[in-house]
């Protein structure tokens, strides 16, 4: 594991799943709290503090901390700021490439800060474009739609998932590549979501709504039937559904796995358990992702190791399955294609040597 440890952090890496306001350090939030004098609504005021905080314990627990992130998020500033520490992240997992879920609406319309959509897609481009310059990353971004705030006492409305879309649409010119839709999967299924993703598609955004997480196969099958979802976030409930699987395999629709995540959020109890190793196996496209990786006490090169370390891969099935996040990622097909060809380059170098 040790020679593999080092082939981890050396690989160059992409991911397709993970979500700016989760992947915050605990560095930056305390950054982020002194400027705007809340220190007094954390934990403490030490990093240590915050990481003890940040421990995953149950949901309540985590949404609390996802919540008192957002709330810290107040200007166009402060989203450069965590775009470009993003970045820093980037270039110490050697990290090439990152699409960014981010969820607008919950800044703009959910909350009263006089954020408005334009402050957030400047703050994320100065971000992007200055971790850019300085690490040689690449960033781009899916925005989604929170599915949990677009149920009410009247049923659905489609306020949230109309606002997300046209805030996608406007940030085109900015790395919005994406269209993705997030959040606890019961009582809020795909099809009321259709509208939007509809308009999405049409529009060119990549489709990637979240599903089979916390629910069974059959929002997998409304994910891909209701909204032609181009990869699915997650997913790994579809192993619960052989029909399925044999439709994800021969449509070749990538899953956005998550293993760390599932963990904590008792998808499986155990790594032991995690279907990972057998949608790998079956033919199914899978990618590995860090999710919410501060949060979840991982980072991507922690989700490779997973895979080395539970489920027994070695150097040449990693560098497999890290070659499925480059292919699969939404970026335009130039820089997406330098990528890759960066990628086979050392892995043709580098996998022969380490087997
Ligand atoms: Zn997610």
């Amino acid at each position: 594991m040790t020679n593999l440890t080092q082939f981890i952090q050396d690989m160059p890496k992409a991911e397709v799943h993970i979500h700016l306001e989760g992947a915050i350090q605990p560095e930056t939030v305390l950054k982020l709290a002194k400027h705007h004098h809340q220190l007094d609504k954390l934990p403490g005021d030490t990093v240590d503090a915050l990481r003890n905080w940040f421990t995953f314990t149950d949901f309540p627990h985590f949404v609390k901390i996802y919540v008192a992130i957002q709330d810290l998020l107040r200007t166009a500033a402060d989203f450069a700021l965590i775009a470009y520490e993003c970045g820093a992240d980037m270039a110490r997992q050697n990290i090439r490439y990152r699409e960014l879920t981010v969820t607008p609406y919950t800044h703009t319309d959910h909350q009263d800060k006089g954020l408005t959509i334009d402050d957030i897609l400047q703050g994320l481009e100065e971000g992007r474009q200055r971790a850019k310059e300085e690490f040689g990353v690449e960033m781009r971004w899916v925005f989604d739609v929170p599915r949990n705030l677009s149920f009410g006492d009247n049923g659905y409305s489609p306020y949230a998932a109309t606002r997300t879309l046209e805030f996608a649409l406007a940030g085109r010119d900015k790395g919005v590549v994406g269209f993705g839709l997030g959040g606890w999967e019961p009582g809020a299924p795909p099809r009321h979501f259709a509208h939007a993703f509809a308009a999405a598609k049409e529009a060119g955004l990549l489709c990637v709504p979240h599903a089979g997480e916390t629910l069974g196969a059959d929002s997998v099958w409304g994910a891909v039937n209701e909204l032609q979802a181009d990869r699915i976030g997650h997913g790994v409930r579809a192993i619960e559904d052989p029909e399925l699987l044999a439709l994800l395999k021969e449509r070749q629709i990538p899953l956005e796995i998550n293993p760390t995540s599932n963990i904590c959020l008792g998808v499986y109890r155990r790594l032991a358990e995690h279907p990972f190793p057998h949608l790998d196996r079956m033919g199914l496209l899978v990618t590995v992702n860090s999710d919410d990786p501060p949060l979840f006490n991982t980072d991507l090169s922690g989700e490779y190791a997973v895979l080395a370390t539970e489920f027994g891969y070695d150097a040449a099935n990693l560098a497999r399955v890290a070659r499925n996040a480059f292919a699969v990622a939404g970026l335009e097909a130039e820089t997406k294609q330098r990528l890759l060809s960066e990628f086979d380059a050392w892995a043709k170098q580098t996998v022969a040597a380490s087997t």
